[in-house]
């Protein structure tokens, strides 16, 4: 579970999140929406703690977000992120991305992490690429990597930040589709993303972020079908 209460972010004299309140419960899902600039990444940087609060709290899981390195380590060993930019190591293969983490922060033993990394890359439908290097991939093969990867550290959440909007069109949906697939499993996901059709589908909520603000939370049919707010209206009038 994710709990953010009054939670405020300044970069520099930037007020980039204000007065943040939001809950989520276990297996819950969340899409976040709003325009460039409303402080979607911040929120979610906050979230693992690659960028860093100035007020207000946030706990996961029962463990509070402070500058205790102990308590950070602790959050991200169970929060699970995957970035536009698939943010792979280009000199490891498929395999040893997915197997990096586990071998080293949580101590699994070799053939163990192996077998996981691999269960992980067949769910993903790129346990034939095991071998390979990002760079032989594809775009919407490397967002799966980085999935699989992700959850091999059996991560309690994850954390999605435009995954597809660095694809090409045609790539979008394998990638979804695993998403979909992992929203089925019950896993809690926060996700930033404008596909519509990913949200209609697996969000409880969406959460509309406007100038750093939370200005809308709603179910997504009420959200997309009959916006409150004028600024979610004008900006749904953008994308849809
Ligand atoms: P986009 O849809 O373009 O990804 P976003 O909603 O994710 O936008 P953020 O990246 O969270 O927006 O940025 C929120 C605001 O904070 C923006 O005005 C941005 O310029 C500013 N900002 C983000 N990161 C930094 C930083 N490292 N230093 C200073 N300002 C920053
Ligand atoms: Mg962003």
């Amino acid at each position: 579970a994710i709990r953010m209460v009054g939670v405020n972010k300044w970069y520099g004299a930037y007020h980039a999140l204000r007065d943040i309140d939001l809950e989520v419960a276990p297996g819950e899902k969340l899409v976040l929406c709003g325009p460039s600039g409303s402080g979607k990444s911040t929120l979610i940087r906050c979230l693992n703690r690659l960028e860093s609060h100035q007020a207000g709290k946030i706990v996961i899981d029962g463990v509070e977000l402070t500058d205790d390195v102990k308590s950070i380590e602790e959050v991200r060993r169970e929060v699970g992120m995957v970035f536009q930019q698939f943010n792979l190591f280009p000199h490891l293969s498929v395999l040893d991305n997915c197997t990096l983490a586990p071998l080293n922060v949580r101590k699994t033993p070799k053939a163990e992490a192996r077998d996981l990394a691999l269960t992980y890359l067949e769910r993903v439908r790129i346990v034939e690429h095991a071998d390979k290097y990002p760079s032989q991939l594809s775009g919407g093969q490397q967002q799966r990597v980085a999935i699989a990867r992700a959850l091999c550290m059996k991560p309690k959440i994850m954390l999605f930040d435009e995954p597809t909007s660095a694809l090409d069109p045609e790539m979008v949906q394998e990638v979804l589709d695993c998403m979909v697939e992992l929203a089925r499993e019950g896993m809690t996901m926060l996700a930033v993303t404008h596909e519509m059709g990913f949200a209609r589908q697996v969000a409880d909520r969406v959460v509309f972020l406007d100038q750093g603000q939370i200005v809308e939370i709603a179910a997504p049919e009420a959200f997309f079908g009959a916006p409150r707010h004028e600024r979610a209206k004008a900006f749904l009038q953008r994308i849809l």
